[in-house]
């Protein structure tokens, strides 16, 4: 279980401070909605240590991960931006999300290419991000953060812009990412979004 308990943060004196305070049981999506600027990626990167909170504490199964280094963290992150590495494949970038020093074995290799054919991208593990459309990039940062497989996955609004026979694709590796145990937190203002994925909701 992913516990967000009695958390309070504020960037500047002029804006109040946001409290968050919810848990999401293990293999469940919790939805963070809300109107633009209402604060949902700040709780996203409070959960991924991006930020540090002013008070309160984070836990994962009961264990405080507040106070650890972002990757130290239980968590994937997918965030608007999509940050793909440009001077490396397609292939490599999503490599290094399974395991930094590229040490793939045959089953890791062949779920990239499985996933890669999956999401329309068969065949573009050797091409640049650089030659990718924008959709393109955010089914290669989503595939990476999935195939990741850290216990917890923070989604920043995934599958915004993406074509209706993608965004269904997405949805349903998502939905057997839940099914294997995989916590999630969407933010989400994309109601399709969240009535496919979520099981609980947070409102800002
Ligand atoms: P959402 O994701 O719901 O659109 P955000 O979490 O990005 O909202 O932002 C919430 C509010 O915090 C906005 O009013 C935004 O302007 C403000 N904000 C975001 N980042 C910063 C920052 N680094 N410094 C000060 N204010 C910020
Ligand atoms: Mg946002």
């Amino acid at each position: 279980m992913l516990e967000l308990e009695n958390l309070v943060f504020q960037y500047g004196r002029s804006i109040p401070p946001w409290r968050f305070h919810f848990s999401v049981e293990a293999g469940q999506c919790l939805a963070i909605q809300g109107p633009s600027g209402s604060g949902k990626s700040t709780v996203l990167n409070l959960i991924a240590g991006f930020l540090a909170p002013d008070s309160g504490r984070i836990l994962w199964q009961r264990t405080p991960i507040h106070q650890q280094k972002p990757w130290q963290r239980p968590v994937t992150s997918v965030f608007q931006e999509h940050n793909l590495f440009e001077h490396l494949d397609v292939f490599t970038n999503i490599g290094l999300g399974i395991h930094p020093g590229l040490k793939l074995d045959q089953h890791q290799r062949k779920a990239i290419d499985a996933g890669l054919e999956r999401t329309g991208l068969a065949g573009f593990g050797p091409r640049m991000p650089g030659e990718l459309s924008g959709g393109q990039r955010q089914r290669v940062a989503l595939l990476r953060a999935i195939l990741r497989r850290q216990p917890v996955l923070l989604l920043d609004e995934p599958l915004t812009g993406l074509d209706a026979d993608t965004r269904h694709i997405l949805y349903a590796m998502l939905l057997e990412e839940k099914a294997r145990g995989i916590t999630m937190v969407l933010a989400s203002h994309d109601e399709e979004e969240r009535r496919i994925l979520a099981d609980s909701y947070w409102n800002l």
